[in-house]
């Protein structure tokens, strides 16, 4: 199942110490303890910064006098990395003048504590950046989140799809999208009221994210249009997953409308070698929706795949 819409914001957080002063690392991990964090450490800049890719920490308290690579330079290579650029980082530094904290707020810090620090000062100085770090993630996953079906919105599948066509272009991956589209879907509303309508349309999203794996992408695309991508995944295992979804679908039963089932058509394109694609992601839509229409065109309830190259086309419908 997919489960990559994270909504667990109230475990442990983990708050990494990067400082070369083993005394701090011991007061901290004393200190914080009772802070119901959970603080893991490293000795010095590069090494916190490959823990912090690792680990995705929630904060990060960062020294700035260390040697090899100083807070300063550790602080711009945090703050460039797309994979570390979001997570807070609190400087703790001996050096105390405006400069030294007007240039680390410049690189992207969030607070400045000066060493010797007050530990109380600090656990408050922590615990307020971790709530602003949890208030800033629930936005941004919000943002990403289609409210009805649970499922990621339209901006974040555009965003996604162009990274996973990168990812298959540069490993060489199988890769695979499917639309789907709910079957005259316009005449429950008709029938059953808007409401009803809803039910159906948030129903039909569990069967999808049910069906899926973990490393599958399912968005609502708009309406009662969605869209899956399904990375390292051939179009024939992609038409055998979305089979499978509309079959299940279309043996749901509705509490509001037990005798009226509902039905979707498919359309899926995808490449068995990403290192061979040529033309643009968005000429992958174009494909898996001609094969979409195709699918309802042809008599609705059935899946039509194909290779991006236009070979090998299956097709599964009902009964
Ligand atoms: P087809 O089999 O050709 O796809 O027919 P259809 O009736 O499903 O397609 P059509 O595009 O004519 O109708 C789609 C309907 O979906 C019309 C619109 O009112 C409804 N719709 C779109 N978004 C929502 C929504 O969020 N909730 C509800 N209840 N209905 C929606
Ligand atoms: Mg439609
Ligand atoms: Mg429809």
């Amino acid at each position: 199942m997919a489960d990559e819409i994270n909504n667990s914001f109230d475990s442990t957080p983990v708050v990494l110490l990067i400082d070369d002063s083993k005394f701090v690392h011991r007061i901290l991990g004393a200190r914080l303890r009772s802070e119901s964090i959970s603080l893991i450490g490293e000795p010095d800049g590069k090494a916190g910064y490959e823990r912090a890719v690792a680990d995705q920490p929630e904060l990060i308290l960062l020294d700035l006098d260390m040697p090899v690579m100083d807070g300063y330079e550790t602080l711009r290579v945090l703050k460039e990395d797309p994979k570390t650029r979001d997570i807070p980082v609190i400087v703790l530094s001996g050096m105390d003048s405006s400069q030294d904290k007007v240039m680390a707020f410049d690189l992207g810090a969030v607070d400045f504590v000066t060493k010797p620090f007050e530990l109380t000062e600090l656990r408050a100085r922590v615990r307020s950046s971790l709530k602003m770090s949890t208030l800033l993630r629930m936005l941004a996953q919000k943002a990403k989140i289609d409210g009805l079906s649970g499922l990621y919105n339209r901006a974040y599948f555009d965003e996604r799809l162009q990274e996973e066509y990168d990812r298959a272009i540069r490993h060489g991956h199988s890769m695979s999208i499917a639309m789907i589209d709910l079957d005259e879907f316009k005449s429950i509303n008709d029938t059953y009221g808007h409401p009803a309508g809803d039910m159906v349309i948030s129903g039909i999203a569990s069967v999808i994210q049910q069906e899926c794996r973990s490393i599958d992408v399912a968005c609502r695309y708009g309406g009662e249009e969605f869209v899956l991508i399904m990375p390292e995944t051939n179009p024939e295992q992609a038409f055998t997953l979305c089979n499978r979804i509309r079959e299940r679908c279309a043996q749901m039963s509705w509490s509001q409308h037990p005798n009226r089932a509902v039905t979707l058509s498919v359309g899926v394109v995808g490449a068995d070698d990403g290192s061979t694609i040529s033309c643009t992601p968005q000429a992958w839509v174009e494909m898996s929706d001609r094969n979409l229409y195709q699918a309802k065109q042809s008599g609705r309830n059935r899946v039509i795949a194909s290779s991006v190259d236009g070979t090998s086309i299956q097709v599964a419908k009902a009964g």
